[in-house]
């Protein structure tokens, strides 16, 4: 068996491999009967601190590689990475995790807030109410797929179904984002509809600071309590349930139906 052949199914060759993808100038031999390693980053005589350092550095690389890989795509609103490729596009290439500060929440608020920054959180704006579609079959036209619910059974207003829609503007979450003001004294200086670039904002304005950052989770936590609340009470028999929904979505059509520029 060739010598090379033997390091890649030896565990012991494979191991040093692993080691030198993260740490390049690093080795690891046996000399006579003692182990030695070259380069500063492993302690022989503190295995479980290199461990950590391993884990740490192996954590970073990863994290840099789905970065680069993300910033090479053109992704749009309609994709989930597009919260994460908007926050790189303003920061550039983080070397730290995104959020590395110990949050002050509770583990939901915390589970919240990774996945509404990851984009997995359930948004229109990704997965256009497909699980709602059963119980209203107008959702699934184009025109109402990608809408928030609440603004347009309240108002009839068609806006996207988006994390930053939620965050600065919606208001069924009204209340939340007062206490959330209120805590952390954040304020958008514009009246404008918000933009994904408001969620840059919060999150420079929120990381550094642990109570911020757990006053952020609070209410990313609050808002997807509510949007589950609402989306239960929209999609219901009740006379304010799926039956209002409906007649909105007959009004709009058929107003859109009679304008002029259709
Ligand atoms: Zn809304």
């Amino acid at each position: 068996m060739s010598r090379g052949r033997d390091k890649r199914l030896c565990w012991w060759g494979r191991m040093r491999s692993t080691l030198r993808r993260i740490w390049p100038q690093c080795d690891i031999q046996f000399n006579g009967n003692s182990l030695t390693a070259t380069g500063d980053v492993i302690d022989l005589n503190n295995p479980s601190n290199s461990r950590a350092k391993y884990i740490g550095d192996a954590t970073i690389a990863r994290w840099k590689v789905r970065q680069n890989s993300l910033l090479a795509r053109q992704v749009s609103d309609r994709q989930q990475e597009y919260i994460l490729f908007s926050i790189f596009q303003e920061f550039g290439i983080l070397e730290k995790p995104l959020f590395w500060k110990k949050t002050s929440a509770s583990i939901n608020a915390v589970h919240a807030l990774v996945r509404t920054f990851a984009g997995v959180e359930d948004f229109a704006r990704v997965n256009a109410h497909y699980m709602r579609r059963k119980f209203l079959l107008g959702l699934a036209n184009a025109r109402f797929s990608r809408c928030c619910l609440a603004c347009f059974a309240k108002n009839g207003k068609r806006v996207l179904d988006s994390e930053w829609h939620a965050l600065f503007d919606c208001p069924s979450h009204a209340a939340a984002r007062g206490r959330f003001t209120l805590a952390t004294k954040f304020s958008r200086d514009s009246n404008t509809e918000s933009t994904v670039a408001d969620l840059c904002k919060i999150v420079t304005y929120s990381k550094h600071c642990a109570s911020r950052l757990g006053e952020l989770a609070k209410f990313l936590l609050n808002i997807r309590m509510t949007r589950r609340r609402d989306h239960r009470h929209l999609t219901s028999n009740g006379p304010n349930g799926r039956v209002r929904l409906l007649r909105r979505l007959i009004w709009d059509c058929w107003r859109n139906a009679l304008s002029p520029e259709h």
